[in-house]
């Protein structure tokens, strides 16, 4: 089992060697451009966890609690990245979304649509690139080897996380500072109280095998070969992840 500073460690690792990879392209993307930022991102706990410490090194839960209590309604996936993968790989039919995708703009964007936390965001919001300006398109073109490079790193933060919950950062964030609250609280009393978990929240999985087209499988292998190869302090993140290539 991955420790959670080690599952921290490897997610900075891993949000690092994304970014470099990405400044490669060519795309539209700049500050202030947000239309992207929508109430569907989806967080592992490490990612929440990893939230929740940059703002409390800001002193900036107070301001976190506040923006979520505007959240309103949240896109809620009925299926995890590896869920979906393993149910694609083994040819099952993929179940329908439980709810549409919810298109209002995130609670985190400040008033000039730039994000209040950018240094933080969870990969989902990484994720994002168009080689077009979608606002003025009203759609994102993103390059096909972009797109297999998000689902293959999603899939790895989600095997990093597995066992623990993952789900629309919405309601992953409130359910992790209830816990903590609960925690608090208990410790307090000298109890140990089973804690209440959120609802609308999946358990994160194990890889299943990665979800790459034949076309693009030299250059993802290229990708991960690099990504795996990242030290971690006298280790590596495939020794930490425990995946061959
Ligand atoms: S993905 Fe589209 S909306 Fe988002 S930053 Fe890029 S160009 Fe703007
Ligand atoms: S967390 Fe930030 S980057 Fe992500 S959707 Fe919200 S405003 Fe956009």
């Amino acid at each position: 089992m991955i420790n959670s500073s080690q599952a921290i460690a490897a997610l900075q690792e891993i949000y690092r060697f994304h970014a470099s990879w990405v400044s490669e392209l060519d795309l539209a993307c700049h500050k202030g451009c947000a239309a992207c930022c929508t109430r569907n991102v989806t967080v592992t706990e490490a990612e929440g966890q990893l939230i929740l410490n940059g703002l409390q090194e800001q002193a900036q839960l107070d301001w976190l609690s506040q923006r979520l209590q505007l959240k309103g309604p949240t896109g809620r996936p009925v299926m995890t990245t590896n869920e979906w993968a393993r149910d694609c790989l083994e040819g099952r039919e993929i179940r329908a979304q439980e709810s549409d995708q919810i298109l209002a703009p995130c609670p985190f964007l400040d008033q000039n649509q730039s994000c209040s936390m950018y240094s933080l965001r969870p990969f989902s919001c990484r994720c994002f690139g168009s080689s077009v300006d979608c606002v003025r398109t009203g759609m994102a073109e993103q390059p096909d080897i972009l797109m297999e490079v998000n689902t293959v790193t999603l899939q790895i933060i989600e095997h990093l996380g597995q066992g623990n919950c993952w789900g629309n950062m919405l309601d992953v964030l409130p359910m992790m500072i209830r816990k903590n609250e609960s925690r608090q609280e208990n410790k307090n009393r000298g109890e140990l109280r089973p804690e209440k978990t959120g609802q609308y929240l999946r358990q994160a999985k194990p890889l299943p095998g990665f979800l790459v087209m034949p076309d693009q499988q030299a250059e993802i292998q290229d990708y991960l070969t690099g990504l795996f190869a990242v030290q971690i302090d006298s280790s590596n993140l495939g020794t930490i992840l425990q995946i061959n290539l």
